[in-house]
């Protein structure tokens, strides 16, 4: 069996469902492979219980961080296995984490275990992350890093994509999210001609974007951008007429757009005066321009694996965006499947994290070259 589905395994028994997370469990085991592979380390954590732990391969500049999560999503229900029990089955590893992110985690830490054994070769530092709180937005976790300059890396691959290593995200969607309010006029609900129904008014507007198409230049990254309408609230009483209704908006737009254009062609299309959009969070999209790592990691997956992976935009957001925001060159390339990733019988081939492992330990000794 290869070393990572052992290492795999023992992850998986560490219960560090997010919330509350408990990190912990995944660093303190972490730890004590660092101390039997005499690998340095330091811990950091911004909260009790939410650790972060960095190992150290190497010295000196330039610092690549290679950095992977140790929380998972709630198990939630649809299970035929123990969610906290590794199982291998059909070639393949079970269990919560097994594909997002503790089997990816495993193949990083089997790197960084081979890498310390020729570690004056590297010239630079491998940094090694094991990471808290990414699934609710890493604040204690990667953004407290860098926030709090614990970790100043010059470049950074984040393995959490899922796309079998076949693709590097090089590129994140903006993530615009809006509030849609609408205002009427309260009565008494038996007579509803006196008044002005709110709910009436936003379900109309809520009718003409469902499937509204934002105007946008296409990119070579990107598909089209997109609008989810994710929650609705409105009305206080069957017997009233509601004088409010609210909703919000999910957008994902593109680097050809912007979010002032975006809220004045919404309000266009909606055309009604009792509507009004309000900006809640707007994250810019996200594009690495420097392209040597990317063109790097390329040459060497070919090497090792045969195949050239290749650069895309996500639709949704990584921990590779608020490195990007900083200035520090970020990417997301790794084993595992996307569509394995939050479901109930999470699982990730054997093959994949053997794969994986193999270039990783390539990847950071061609970069750090
Ligand atoms: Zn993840």
């Amino acid at each position: 069996m290869h070393e990572t589905v052992k290492l795999l395994k023992d992850l998986i028994g560490f219960k560090t469902e997010n919330p509350p997370g408990d990190e912990y469990k995944v660093i303190n085991y972490v730890k004590k492979f660092f101390s039997k592979n005499k690998i340095k380390f330091k811990v950091y954590s911004k909260v009790k219980g939410r650790n972060n732990i960095i190992g150290y391969i190497g010295q000196g500049k330039p610092e690549l961080l290679v950095s992977c999560h140790a929380d998972t999503v709630p198990v939630g229900t649809g299970w035929k296995t123990n969610p906290f029990k590794g199982v291998v089955k059909n070639s393949r590893v079970y269990g919560r984490g097994a594909c997002d992110n503790k089997g990816q985690l495993a193949c990083l830490l089997y790197a960084a275990k081979e890498l310390k054994k020729n570690e004056s070769e590297l010239n630079g530092t491998f940094l090694v992350g094991i990471l808290a709180d990414e699934e609710k937005g890493s604040q204690l976790g990667l953004k407290y890093l860098i926030n709090a300059k614990k970790i100043k890396p010059n470049f950074a691959i984040l393995p959490d994509i899922g796309e079998s290593m076949k693709s590097i995200d090089i590129a994140e969607k903006g993530i615009l999210r809006l509030q849609m309010s609408a205002k009427g006029k309260a009565a008494h609900g038996s007579r509803p001609q006196d008044g002005e129904n709110a709910i009436v008014h936003l379900s109309q507007a809520i009718g003409k974007l469902e499937g509204y198409l934002l105007k946008h230049k296409k990119h070579r990254l990107f598909s089209k951008p997109t609008i989810n309408i994710g929650t609705v609230q409105g009305g206080d009483a069957p017997n009233m007429v509601p004088s409010l209704a609210i909703c919000e908006l999910d957008i994902r737009y593109l680097p050809s757009q912007n979010t002032s254009k975006i809220i004045k062609e919404l309000l266009a299309v909606v055309n009604n005066k009792k509507i009004n959009l309000k900006k809640v969070i707007d994250i810019p999209p996200t594009e690495l321009k420097d392209m040597n790592l990317v063109n790097q990691i390329q040459k060497t997956v070919k090497r090792v694996l045969g195949f050239k992976p290749k650069p895309i935009g996500l639709d949704g957001g990584t921990d590779a965006k608020a490195l990007l925001m900083k200035g520090i060159p970020a990417i997301g390339y790794s084993c595992g499947e996307h569509s394995q990733m939050h479901v109930p019988n999470e699982s990730i081939k054997i093959k994949e994290l053997e794969q994986f492992s193999k270039v990783l330990i390539e990847i950071v000794k061609d970069v750090l070259n």
